[in-house]
C-alpha cells in the first residue's frame, strides 16, 4: 500500500501539533503591540523570537530587518529550492498585534494563551501569528512527504512589526530591499478562514481611497427670501453630486472609474458561489435590512471584487433647532473608494476630481482633498 502526500502531510501535522502550538504560545506570550512605545521593545523580542524560530525549521537564512525610517523591525526569511527553474514564492505577514486589555472584554489575559473548545485564544493568534507560524509547519510537512531537503519552490517570508500601526515605514523597507524580495508570487497570510471546514486561499483585497470635498457658495449664509432660488446652494448642490455619483443599476458613474478593471473569471464566480454563505447572517452582522449594490452580482462578488463609491458623511448648512431661512454659504461631503486588482490609484484620483468639477455650476467653488499617502510616480 502506498501512502499518499497528503495523508503523510496530515500525519506530520497530527504528531507535531502539540509541539508546534507550544512553540506558537510561546510567541503569542510576547505583548509586540506596535501601536504602544512602551513596548517597542517586546516588538524586538517578538522579531527576534521568530528569526530563532525560523531557524529551528531550517530556514537557511532569518534575519531582523530594520526599517529605513527607524521603526519597528520586520523579518525576512529564505529557503532556496535548489532547483535552478522552480519559481519563488514571498509569503507576507506580521508579527506586531493590536493592543489588547481585559478592560476589553477578554474573559482572560490576551497574552496568556488559552485552548477554549478547540480553538486557542490570544492576541495575535488569528492575526497575525498564528497565520505566520503555520507556514514553518507546513514547509516542514512538505519536506516530509516528500522527502526532500529543501522547499519545491524558492521560499521567501517577509514578517513586518508594524502592520497594525499603519505600515508607516513598509513601503520604503519594499523599496530599498527590493532584490532580495524579488518573486514570482506574493502570498499575502494576513486574511481569515471561511470557515473551519473550509481550506481558504484570499486570491485578492480591496483598496482604499478617500476625499472630502467642500463646496462653497455665497461668502456667508444669505437669506432665502431674498435671495433662494436664484443663487446656487452649495448643500443643493452636494447633494446633486451624490444623487449623481451611482447610476440607476448602482454602478459608479464617474467617466474612466471602472478603466482596466479586472473583472472576475468565470470560475472565481463559480468558486465564490460554491462558498457555504448564509446572507440571513450575513445581514443580521451587517444590522441592514437588505442587500443593495450593483446590478448584475452577487453579495460576496460585491464585498470581495467590485469597486464602490460610499458617501461617509454630508453636513452644511442650518442643522439646529427649529427652521432658518438661508442659503448656506457651504457643505461638505466625505467619499470613500473600494478599488480592485487592475485600476490606478491617481488616475482614479484624477478622474474624481474631473467630474466632481464638471458637475458644479458657476458660483460654486470647491476644494477636493485626498489625505492618503501620495501615490509613488
Ligand atoms: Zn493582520
Amino acid at each position: 500500500m502506498t501512502t499518499s502526500p497528503d495523508s503523510v502531510v496530515r500525519e506530520f501535522i497530527a504528531e507535531h501539533r502539540d509541539a508546534f502550538l507550544d512553540d506558537l504560545a510561546t510567541w503569542l506570550r510576547i505583548p509586540s503591540v506596535s501601536a504602544d512605545p512602551a513596548r517597542a521593545g517586546e516588538v524586538r523580542r517578538s522579531a527576534e523570537w521568530l528569526v530563532q524560530a525560523l531557524r529551528d525549521t531550517g530556514f537557511p537564512v532569518a534575519e531582523v530587518w530594520e526599517t529605513p525610517g527607524g521603526g519597528l523591525p520586520a523579518v525576512f526569511a529564505e529557503w532556496p529550492s535548489g532547483d535552478p527553474a522552480a519559481p519563488t514564492v514571498l509569503v507576507y505577514g506580521h508579527h506586531d498585534v493590536q493592543p489588547a486589555d481585559r478592560a476589553d472584554g477578554w474573559a482572560t489575559d490576551p497574552f496568556e494563551p488559552v485552548v477554549v473548545d478547540g480553538r486557542l485564544h490570544a492576541r495575535g493568534a488569528a492575526d497575525d501569528k498564528g497565520q505566520v507560524f503555520f507556514h514553518t509547519l507546513g514547509v516542514r510537512a512538505h519536506l516530509a512527504a516528500t522527502g526532500r531537503t529543501a522547499p519545491a519552490v524558492n521560499l521567501k517570508l517577509l514578517v513586518e512589526g508594524e502592520e497594525e500601526s499603519g505600515s508607516p515605514n513598509f513601503e520604503a523597507l519594499v523599496r530599498e530591499r527590493a532584490e532580495r524580495l524579488a518573486a514570482d508570487v506574493v502570498v499575502i497570510s494576513d486574511t481569515g478562514m471561511w470557515s473551519a471546514q473550509t481550506p481558504t486561499v484570499c486570491t485578492g483585497m480591496r483598496g482604499l481611497m478617500d476625499c472630502q470635498i467642500d463646496l462653497y457658495g455665497p461668502a456667508q449664509d444669505i437669506h432665502s427670501g431674498s435671495f433662494g432660488g436664484a443663487v446656487p446652494n452649495p448643500a443643493t448642490e452636494a447633494a446633486r453630486l451624490v444623487a449623481a455619483l451611482h447610476t440607476e443599476d448602482r454602478r459608479v458613474a464617474v467617466p474612466g472609474f471602472y478603466d482596466g478593471l479586472l473583472e472576475l473569471t468565470e470560475q472565481e464566480r463559480e468558486l465564490f458561489a460554491a462558498l457555504p454563505f448564509d446572507e440571513e447572517r450575513w445581514l443580521s452582522v451587517a444590522r441592514s435590512g437588505a442587500t443593495l449594490g450593483e446590478t448584475g452580482f452577487s453579495t460576496l462578488e460585491r464585498v470581495w471584487a467590485r469597486p464602490t463609491a460610499e458617501v461617509n458623511g454630508i453636513w452644511g448648512g442650518y442643522t439646529g433647532p427649529g427652521g432658518k431661512t438661508i442659503v448656506p454659504a457651504e457643505a461638505h461631503l466625505k467619499l470613500s473608494f473600494r478599488l480592485v486588482a487592475g485600476m490606478e490609484a491617481e488616475k482614479i484620483r484624477e478622474a474624481i476630481t474631473a467630474w466632481v468639477a464638471e458637475q458644479l455650476p458657476a458660483g460654486i467653488r470647491h476644494e477636493i482633498v485626498f489625505p492618503g499617502p501620495p501615490v509613488p510616480a
